[in-house]
């Protein structure tokens, strides 16, 4: 009987993996870690029983983080990504030409292991020069930081363990101190069908931060529930709404390969089913 990886990260609903050979399974200092192989997925990371990346579908999830706010920018120079250890987001924006990226994270062993069991997924970002690698807790280098970027993307884990504290209103604070003026965050913000109180809260929260607060989707295979969400904010209320050929000309300037990532799935993965919207709006 195949062993099955059951990710019962949303309560009553399992996302049962049929387990291949396993690579890794114990404890970090910070979280569980296991790698195992997918027949579908190709190699699967979890941290905590929630699956993070996978070999096969983590193009889109990683695309999506960095391309939008990247070219919605438009002349980003600094790149900050909280979490992302298994390098997929600095990957794709190290994929921007002149771009510095600091990438912090607080368990140096997902960043390790995934060096060495998937290495497809940072394909390399970890040994460029112009990635920043910093080891500590996300929530105190904002804190703590006088340096600025004009993204940051945060590419966390769920709102539990050491993930809980990328999700507060402190947080967001110190990170809006740490944004250029101009500057957009994205969040890693879950699945509004299954996730409905973590994507308010973000939305309620950077709103009190931020003129210009939205979300935008994709869907990644691996992650149960439907669409994915990621949060969106900025003070300039222009970046949201540019028009395609703006885009397609920035896209075409930068000359990056992508495989989901379109100028025109861009700016339609801003609109948002009334199921969403009705989850932003709803009295409290
Ligand atoms: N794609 C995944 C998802 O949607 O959940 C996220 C992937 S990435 C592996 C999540 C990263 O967040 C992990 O490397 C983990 O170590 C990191 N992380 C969790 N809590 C953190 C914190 N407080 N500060 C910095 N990194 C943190």
């Amino acid at each position: 009987m195949t062993e099955l990886f059951d990710e019962g990260l949303h309560s009553g609903i399992s996302l049962g993996l049929e387990v291949g050979d396993i690579h890794y399974q114990d404890k970090t200092e910070h979280q569980d870690l296991m790698i195992f192989d997918h027949a579908r997925f190709g190699r699967v990371m979890s941290l905590d029983g929630a699956v993070q990346t996978t070999e096969n579908d983590e193009f889109i999830y990683h695309e999506m983080f960095a391309h939008v706010p990247i070219l919605a920018h438009g002349s980003a120079k600094k790149v900050l990504i909280i979490g992302g250890g298994d390098g997929g987001a600095a990957c794709q924006v190290l994929k921007h030409s002149g771009i510095e990226v600091t990438l912090v994270d607080i368990d140096r062993t997902v960043i390790d292991l995934s060096i060495e069991y998937m290495p497809t997924v940072s394909d390399g970002a970890f040994e460029n020069p112009k990635l920043n690698v910093i080891i500590t807790d996300g929530c105190q280098f904002v804190k703590e930081t006088a340096e600025k970027w004009d993204v940051i993307i945060i590419d966390s884990t769920d709102p539990h363990g050491p993930g809980e504290v990328l999700y507060t209103q402190e947080f967001y604070g110190d990170c809006k101190s740490c944004l250029t003026d101009g500057g957009i965050i994205v969040t890693q913000n879950g699945i509004p069908f299954v996730q409905a109180d973590e994507l308010r809260n973000s939305y309620d929260r950077l709103g009190t931060l931020f003129s210009d607060v939205s979300f935008y989707m994709a869907t990644v295979p691996s992650y149960v529930g439907g669409a994915l969400a990621f949060g969106w904010a900025t003070n300039d209320t222009s970046l949201r709404k540019l028009d395609t050929h703006v885009l397609l000309e920035r896209y075409l300037d930068a000359a990056i390969e992508t495989d989901y990532y379109s100028p025109e799935i861009h700016q339609a993965s801003f609109v948002l089913p009334f199921y969403v919207q009705k989850i932003l709006t709803a009295d409290k």
